[in-house]
């Protein structure tokens, strides 16, 4: 007789969505039926223009509201995620007044109507961020979906994700670069894989370069052609916009306007779109270089972003690289693929092996120093999550605090760097100059999120902060950041050196003016070179001259020794002597 088999009953999983919240378009897709399918609205689209328009008794997303951008500019919204997490300002509507975090709800919501549709029990979603989102971004992009009401899984890097959704993980090693050229912005991620494991290398980017720069190509170049300057230039930019997209598939197109009519070859739209791919691939070239990595050593060279259907763009990058792209998935679906796949991997679905994957910091963290300097304490590029830690000690005697400056950045000087946070550690006893062990760590989750905290050992008394700061950064930000501090290396270091100098001055002035405070019974002669070596340190300071400076410590210190010597042999004499009385009385006791 067969044996019946009994499973213990399971608990019905719910599903997870991945979303593409892009600046122009936005996707989401599921894991159905055994395959990853991007949803279709009612007209079978998948891609779902990034706007919102406020009525007084509605809402509209899409399509509906991207129609009516020219004639309803103030209740309509595009291109919001240029603004999340780094504006806080609220725009006024007939609807009431409304911020980023909120219209980007909007475009969530309508989203996960879609895929409730499929399946009602959906709570819950893996959102994509590009790679240089800073902190505030993800808070932000957090704070949409909660308003959604759809509980993050994980913010995914995008490049990450067009990297999963071709299956790029399942290799055992290697580097891949993504270039993602979409409406607004060009990006390009480096990322290794190693082990079913991806880190970002690096990223770069031009925040200011996209589809719609080439849309304004094409209305320049009818507006030369126009025999009048009078037009509606929106009407115009949706021709252009439709002239490009059909020359991805004709040789040429008619464009017709206001009773004129002209015929763009895909000869002469290369051209004019040639200036723009090469500045996009100046962008892989200093992504390389940034990561110490030569072309031949890439291994798939993946493209994402409407604007990667361009032929010509394929042919240039194709050059560039000396491979061939991968372009079988749909460019402006591989984002929402990605997700939808790790989004099914995070809600433990079977199909799909548990991959780990990494993203990196974009700019190195830290604190700022006595005397105005940068500590980094994560650098740059270090995968995520991350944590790091490193003490510190106090500056002055009976310090019973100390505030906090959190740092992001590549310079040398916490002024040249960014500020995110500054947060207190409070209350610890009172002790001598660097007795305090202040151990400060920084940790960074796995959606980038950073939490500092500071502990000071010897007492236990701890303070921690989450950054919520708005950093303003963004791609260009951060190759500004970079280069800034090549650019500057040479002038960073001697500020740094003269930081490093000064304070020791400071440090030096402050013994000297102990020990005269302390010492009362000193000899004239020696008070007044102590008063003296005082006053030559801090005419020395004042100068700011490191050279100035670097010779006054050196002097000094000559003195101060000379000082301590004969002053120990003063302690030692009276010691001595001290100790004799002792030992004569005893003997006589
Ligand atoms: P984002 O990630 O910024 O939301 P997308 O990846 O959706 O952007 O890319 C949008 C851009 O791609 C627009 O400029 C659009 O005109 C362009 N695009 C879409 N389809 C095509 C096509 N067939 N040929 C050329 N460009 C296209
Ligand atoms: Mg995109």
């Amino acid at each position: 007789m067969p044996l019946l088999q009994i499973q213990e009953p399971k608990p019905a999983k719910s599903r997870a969505i991945g979303i593409d919240l892009g600046t122009t378009h936005s996707l989401v897709a599921l894991h159905h039926e055994s395959e990853i399918k991007v949803l279709l609205d009612e007209f079978n689209e998948a891609l779902l223009p990034s706007v919102v328009r406020y009525l007084p008794e509605k809402i509209e997303v899409g399509h509906a509201a991207k129609n009516a951008f020219t004639t309803d500019p103030q209740n309509t919204f595009m291109s919001i995620k240029r603004l999340i997490g780094k504006s806080q300002s609220q725009f006024h509507t007939v609807a009431g007044k409304v911020d980023a975090v909120q219209i980007s709800a909007e475009i969530l919501q309508a989203l996960l109507k879609r895929a409730r549709q499929l399946d009602e029990n959906i709570h819950e979603a893996v959102i994509t961020v590009p790679a240089y989102f800073d902190d505030a971004q993800r808070q932000a992009t957090k704070a949409a979906a909660k308003l959604a009401g759809v509980k993050v899984l994980r913010l995914l890097n995008e490049p990450t994700a067009a990297a999963l959704a071709y299956g790029l993980d399942k290799g055992t090693q290697g580097t891949c670069l993504v270039y993602d050229l979409g409406g607004g912005t060009f990006d390009v991620s480096l990322l290794q894989l190693s082990q079913g494991v991806f880190e970002v290398l690096a990223t770069a980017g031009d925040t200011e370069l996209g589809g719609d720069d080439i849309d304004d190509l094409i209305v320049n170049w009818v507006l030369e052609r126009l025999p009048t300057s009078a037009v509606n230039k929106a009407d115009l930019r949706l021709l252009a916009r439709k002239a490009k997209e059909d020359l991805s598939i004709y040789p040429s197109t008619v464009i017709e306007f206001q009773g004129w009519q002209g015929e763009l070859t895909l000869t002469a739209f290369n051209q004019l779109i040639h200036p723009l791919i090469e500045r996009t691939l100046n962008i892989c070239q200093r992504v390389l270089k940034d990561a110490a990595i030569a072309k031949e050593a890439i291994e798939h060279v993946v493209l994402v972003g409407g604007m990667t259907r361009a032929l010509y763009l394929r042919q240039q990058v194709e050059a560039f690289f000396g491979q061939a792209p991968l372009t079988d998935l749909d460019p402006d679906k591989v984002v929402a693929i990605g997700a939808a796949i790790q989004a099914s991997i995070l809600s433990g679905d079977p199909t799909f092996k548990n991959a780990l994957l990494l993203d990196v910091i974009p700019l190195s963290l830290g604190i700022e120093m006595m005397g105005g300097m940068a500590e980094k304490i994560l650098m740059r590029n270090t995968p995520i999550p991350a944590q790091a830690s490193q003490s510190f000690t106090t500056y002055q005697d009976n310090q019973t605090g100390l505030s906090l400056h959190v740092l992001q950045g590549e310079r040398e000087l916490a002024k040249d760097c960014q500020s995110l946070a500054h947060f207190e550690l409070s209350g610890f006893p009172a002790m001598p100059a660097g007795k305090a062990r202040i151990e400060v760590t920084f940790r960074i989750d796995c959606d980038g999120l950073l939490n500092v905290s500071a502990i000071e050992k010897l007492s236990g008394i701890e303070s921690t902060i989450d950054i919520k700061a708005t950093a303003d950064l963004n791609d260009e930000s951060i190759h500004h950041s970079i280069e800034d501090a090549i650019e500057n290396a040479k002038y960073d270091l001697l500020a740094r050196k003269l930081s490093e100098k000064l304070l020791e001055a400071e440090q030096l002035h402050q013994s000297i003016e102990k020990v005269l405070i302390q010492e009362g019974h000193l000899l004239t002669k020696d008070r007044q070179a102590l008063v003296n070596a005082k006053l030559m340190l801090s005419k020395a300071m004042q100068s700011q001259v490191l050279n100035n400076i670097t010779q006054a410590i050196k002097q000094v210190d000559v003195l101060v020794q000379e000082f301590a010597t004969k002053h120990l042999n003063e302690v030692l004499a009276k010691t001595l002597v001290g100790k004799a009385i002792v030992d004569v009385e005893a003997d006589f006791s």
